[in-house]
């Protein structure tokens, strides 16, 4: 699979540290733009509001592990003591029919679509400063105080391995909403 095959079809990796607004973006680039959300799966357990099949597939630790073994994830990642895996299958269908596909993930998950697609579009979006970021992870009022010290603490070493992979050749910093929505949109029909 290469970024554009004769479909038309390609692949594009968003990644950024918890909580920088990479859902907030992704899912109005979406809107605007007709690409396809990659429904990952994850071993998490749903937050509030989140619907099976739509924002993850929720599956059990041995449902991901056979997921695995059958060799059906183009990519898989522990992040904060969970499992997330894009399922290859509907990544390839997707894209062999000419839609845009948005796959939002972790670094090391980025990390290895470059390895298997390198000429997929990898975009990072990063926060306009570390207040800011705890600022809206706080906000979000998802994670216990564990939990945000966990996403918080991990960002800085995120964007240091992100920048220094050298594969995030998109770099967006989400400071103002609606011009990081247009810079993504106009990555994503380029
Ligand atoms: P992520 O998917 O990267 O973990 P979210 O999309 O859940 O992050 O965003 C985290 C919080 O930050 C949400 O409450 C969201 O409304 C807010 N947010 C996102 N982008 C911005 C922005 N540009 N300015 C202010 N708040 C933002
Ligand atoms: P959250 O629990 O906030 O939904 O996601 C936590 C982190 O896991 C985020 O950085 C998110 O991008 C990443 N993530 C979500 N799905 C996947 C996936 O399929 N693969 C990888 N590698 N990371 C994922």
């Amino acid at each position: 699979m290469t970024r554009k095959v004769d479909s038309g079809g390609k692949l594009v990796v968003v990644s950024g540290p918890s909580g920088v607004g990479k859902s907030t973006v992704d899912r109005e680039v979406i809107k605007r733009t007709g690409a396809v959300y990659s429904v990952s799966a994850t071993t998490r357990s749903p937050r509030d509001g989140e619907v099976d099949g739509a924002d993850y597939h929720f599956v059990d630790r041995a449902a991901f592990e056979q997921m695995i073994q059958r060799g059906e994830m183009l990519e898989w990642a522990e992040v904060f003591g969970n499992f997330y895996g894009t399922p290859a299958e509907a990544v390839q269908k997707a894209v062999e029919s000419g839609k845009v596909v948005l796959l939002e993930i972790d670094i090391q998950g980025g990390l290895q679509v470059h390895e298997k697609m390198p000429d997929a579009t990898f975009v990072l979006i990063a926060p306009p400063n570390e207040d800011e970021l705890a600022r809206r992870l706080k906000g979000r009022d998802t994670e216990d105080e564990k939990s945000f010290c966990r996403r918080f603490g991990k960002a800085k070493e995120e964007l240091k391995t992100a920048t220094e992979s050298g594969i995030y050749t998109n770099v967006v910093v989400n400071d103002d909403l609606e011009s990081t929505i247009q810079k993504v949109v106009t990555i994503v029909n380029g």
